[in-house]
């Protein structure tokens, strides 16, 4: 099958969260079990120069809001797939990946421009695989052009929502000016008076499908459909839940370059050094006896930082670490440095984005929280796991289907888990996990448990290859 990957980021060109780490990955794995699939991503200021292979069109001319504009596409393969990232600088060449006024702007550029770079490069693809509210424009532009353009005639769509929070909303005034002005079009993307990119692609796209199989369902609730839970239940038939992998290429402590050494399920002694790093890298006393807990997260609500802030202080108390690594809102910020400076001995904080210092955290930590409000799929709960981290998470979305409950009779389960979104709840399960770390055997299995389950890329690109071939259908 030809498949065309379209992301707004994809690791490592771009990332701003698990998109990134999605959209790099997939087109890898599909690569790897035989199906020809290309990435197509914008080229930002932040993707590194190094990465671009070579200059593949100097000349791609885009009809866009009544004008022929001229953008160039560089090539690479650094993510292990055929990758063709397209240069729009007006659009792309910002301080920041996202979170500018005419976002919805720049993304309807982006697909556009890639759907005429698809035209350009060759035969026409089986299956355009679309991504989150970004991609929405093109699901419509294929939909409309399916009926009269040969060239699109037996392409499919497949849209995937790796976070329906984020819808592209922006007034309906505008669609106009991106071309879509038929009733069609318009109908696609009208919500309650706007135009939404995420509503466009779950209206008209062939089969969608979110990056856990629980989130599929929490989605299709009033509670946790963003007004989009209606549609979602009239295609429940077209929506599949696929849980992300894990790029082992990336995320494997026994060949994890970063670390200062490598371990492994049978042979763990080399986390003890990773921990030592870890308390140095943060000026904190090494005393390897006591638990590290440790957050890496984009710093808003979802994340359930207001449960970590009415918890910090027990788990301060018994005498543990914590870390975090983050950005975000100012008053989770602060929270964390305030937190820092009223405990400087056993609070270590990095405000920011850093790629190698989340490998570290991973490795050193003992503990990785992650109590969320809602969580699609998530993916540091499963670097934890692979790492021999235990997470401590809420029961929501695909935290609910990537970590079991331990359960000390039977020997089973791989971290923590609480349901309701209450601060007492998260304290009762950092008390067991607190409990089972002081019992090596306990803890040894629970590592254990977690290291050697297989989340593997391969297995959810096979489960894609599936969800493919139903488009086709
Ligand atoms: P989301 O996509 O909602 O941000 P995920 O858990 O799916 O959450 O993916 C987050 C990804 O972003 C992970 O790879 C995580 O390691 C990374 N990440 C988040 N914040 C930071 C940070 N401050 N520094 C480095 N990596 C981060």
């Amino acid at each position: 099958m030809r498949i065309a990957v379209l992301s707004a980021e994809a690791v490592p060109y771009s990332k701003t969260g698990g998109l990134g780490d999605v959209a790099g990955a997939l087109p890898k794995a599909l690569k790897r079990i035989g199906e020809d699939s290309v990435l197509i991503t914008p080229l930002y200021r932040q993707t590194k120069p190094e990465y671009l292979s070579h200059l593949a069109i100097d000349d791609l001319w885009v009809n866009w809001r009544g004008t022929s504009y001229r953008a160039r596409v560089f090539y690479s393969e650094a993510n292990g797939s055929p990758t063709f990232l397209i240069d729009a600088p007006e659009y792309f060449h910002r301080d920041s990946l996202y979170g500018y006024a005419e976002d919805y702007e720049r993304f309807a550029f982006f697909n556009h421009a890639a759907l005429v770079l698809i035209e350009r490069i060759g035969a026409p693809p089986d299956i355009i695989h679309l991504n989150d509210w970004h991609c929405g424009f093109a699901a419509v532009e294929i939909a409309s052009k399916r009926l009269w353009d040969d060239y699109w005639r037996n392409s499919r769509t497949v849209f995937s929502i790796h976070n329906l929070a984020y819808q592209g909303a922006f007034s309906a005034e505008e669609l106009w000016k991106f071309g879509f002005s038929s009733e069609f079009a318009r109908n696609a993307f009208l919500l309650n008076g706007h135009a939404s990119a995420m509503k466009a692609g779950l209206a008209v796209s062939d089969i969608l499908s979110t990056v856990s199989p629980r989130y599929s369902y929490e989605i299709q609730t009033p509670e946790e459909g963003y007004g989009l839970d209606g549609l979602l239940r009239q295609r429940s038939n077209r929506l599949i839940g696929i849980t992300n992998g894990v790029d082992y290429d990336v995320w494997n402590p026994a060949a994890d370059p970063v670390l200062p050494a490598q371990y492994n399920a049978q042979d763990l002694s080399g986390k003890l050094d990773c921990k030592k790093a870890l308390l140095e890298q943060f000026s904190l006393p090494v005393d390897l006896e006591k638990p590290v807990f440790a957050s890496i997260t984009r710093l808003t609500s979802q994340k359930g930082i207001d449960l970590m802030m009415q918890t910090a202080g027990e788990i301060l108390a018994t005498g543990a670490y914590i870390v975090s690594l983050g950005s975000g809102a100012k008053e989770y910020e602060d929270f964390w440095q305030n937190l820092r400076d009223y405990a400087p001995r056993q609070v270590g904080v990095y405000r920011g984005y850093n790629e190698d210092l989340a490998h570290l955290i991973e490795a050193g930590a003992d503990m990785f929280m992650m109590p969320s409000r809602f969580e699609p799929c998530g993916l540091n709960q499963m670097y934890s796991l692979r790492y021999g981290t235990i997470p401590i998470v809420r029961a929501v979305g695909g935290l609910d289907d990537t970590v079991e409950n331990f359960d000390r009779v039977r020997n089973t389960g791989n971290g923590f888990k609480f349901s309701e979104y209450e601060a007492d709840k998260f304290l009762e399960k950092i008390y067991e996990a607190l409990f089972a770390y002081h019992e090596s055997d306990a803890w040894r299995r629970l590592q254990r448990n977690g290291m050697t389950i297989d989340n593997s890329w391969e297995n959810a690109a096979r489960k894609y290859v599936k969800l493919y071939e139903m488009a086709k259908k």
